[in-house]
């Protein structure tokens, strides 16, 4: 008897005690997420300097030093906070990441204030309740609980919350602190957003961890000419040279291939697909040209992450309706795999276009950055607390088609994992929508698999 009534609360605690924080451990979690929501950082209209302030002064009310805090951005409006916790030296720092502003939102696009904090049926709402101000709050609840749990890592623990991720303009915090202060983040390895949960259905799919990203070239494609009267046209028009080069991009394709991570990517899909398609996905991981073909065909995403693409996206030409043009330009957005340069997707660009009239131009500054290796530590620590959590669940290393801040530190020789633990619906990503959202049990599970993660991340050994 009594066993029967004892058991199933203690065994209730047990399963909760695994996935949940301490309730205090939560609450704190919470009112910073709240914290951070409240504070409008919209990358044009808002500002990251007050949550930069507000996170400071929690910092400081729990005993960090005033010199192991910094509190500087690019401009007085885009402040970045790095805070340091320190190690026992024995291994070089970990760099916790997440960034603070947020893309803008109107109130007459939601069905709520996008900038006030609401739970509501299972789900926090705002701006910035995905994309990054869960992991940001998370950061900074858990580096908390090390201290006040006394927790001495093998290697310092940093924490940078950062500017101006959304807008890639010049005040990027990532880009700035590299530039100005980049002892203050300097780590062995980094990790980020770019790597969440994904969910069916309800049902956990696959927790994944982000390597590498592709990067951006826009080619500016420009067609000059000495014009005249449209009355009496001549068959060298820049219009027709411009619409012939974009006409021949359009059916070509980069070569298919994979790489260490998209490799990996593949043969862990295959598992969980069955028939033709797992068949197939598996011949992708060990290299079959054929299998690539047909799974290329199958997904859009799919042939994104086997090949460069090349889109046109912007058209402009003519000044008037009866006058031969005398400039037709385009822009053609290429998304390129780490492993290729810059100069070998312009010439396979001019090769095809075989038009010497239409000169082809990189605009702009591109950042390329490497695949981060496959940290043996980071994929086995990943894999044991996702297991723990949610039994039976992968841990699947991606190569994302979108961009984050990772690739300025992968760039400067910083290894960097996208992973948060934070499960949300692959069909339903709010990120830069509207009524965005993050379940609330998968916002504290997250907290506890961060929590976990970076506890064994900092410890020599683990
Ligand atoms: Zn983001």
């Amino acid at each position: 008897m009594f066993r029967l009534l004892f058991l199933p609360s203690l065994l209730s605690a047990c399963l909760l005690g695994q996935t949940m924080p301490p309730e205090a451990e939560r609450q704190l979690a919470r009112e910073i997420y709240k914290e951070l929501i409240e504070i409008k950082s919209g990358f044009t209209s808002g500002s990251t300097t007050p949550i930069a302030e507000a996170m400071a002064a929690r910092l400081k009310a729990a005993g960090f030093p005033a010199s192991d805090i910094f509190v500087g951005g690019a401009i007085p409006k885009k402040a970045n906070l790095v805070v340091r916790y320190h190690g026992t030296g024995r291994q070089k720092p970990i760099l916790l990441l997440a960034h603070t502003d947020v893309v803008e939102a109107r109130r007459e696009d939601w069905n709520m204030d996008p900038f006030q904090f609401i739970e509501k049926d299972g789900y926090f709402y705002g701006r910035g309740t995905g994309d990054d101000k869960a992991q940001a709050a998370v950061w900074i609840a858990n580096l908390l609980r090390y201290k006040r749990e006394g927790f001495k890592p093998d290697r310092d623990i940093i924490v940078a919350l950062t500017a101006d991720e959304e807008g890639g303009g010049p005040y990027n915090g990532v880009k700035w602190l590299l530039q100005n202060h980049r002892q203050l983040i300097d780590a062995e390895f980094c990790l980020n957003e770019g790597g969440w949960g994904e969910a069916v259905g309800g049902k956990k799919v696959t927790n994944n961890l982000q390597v590498s990203e592709k990067y951006v070239i826009n080619f500016r494609f420009e067609v000059r000419n000495k014009g005249g009267h449209s009355s009496m046209p001549v068959a060298d028009n820049a219009i027709y040279h411009l619409a012939g080069a974009l006409d021949r991009v359009s059916k070509f394709a980069f070569p298919l291939k994979t790489n260490e991570v998209t490799k990996a990517y593949f043969a862990e899909l295959a598992k969980g697909e069955k028939g033709a398609v797992g068949s197939d996905l598996a011949k992708v991981a060990e290299g079959s040209q054929d299998a690539m073909q047909r799974i290329a065909a199958a997904s859009p995403a799919w042939n994104a992450t086997l090949r460069t693409t090349c889109v046109a996206t912007q058209l402009e030409g003519g000044h008037a309706s009866n006058a031969l043009p005398q400039l037709a330009a385009a822009t053609v957005n290429c998304r390129v795999l780490p492993d290729e340069s810059v100069d070998s997707v312009q010439s396979a660009l001019q090769k095809i276009v075989a038009d010497d009239q239409v000169s082809i131009k990189v605009m702009g500054e591109v950042t390329k950055s490497p695949a981060s290796p496959l940290r043996p530590d980071v994929l086995k620590a990943a894999k044991r607390f996702t297991d723990t959590l949610w039994p039976g669940v992968p841990v699947i290393p991606i190569m994302v088609m979108g961009g984050t801040d990772g690739m300025y530190l992968r760039a400067a020789g910083t290894p960097t994992y996208g992973i948060q633990g934070f499960f949300m619906d692959r069909d339903d990503i709010r990120f830069h929508g509207r009524d965005e959202r993050m379940g609330v049990k998968e916002f504290y599970e997250g907290q506890t698999f961060l929590y976990e993660l970076v506890k064994a991340l900092s410890k020599a050994g683990d």
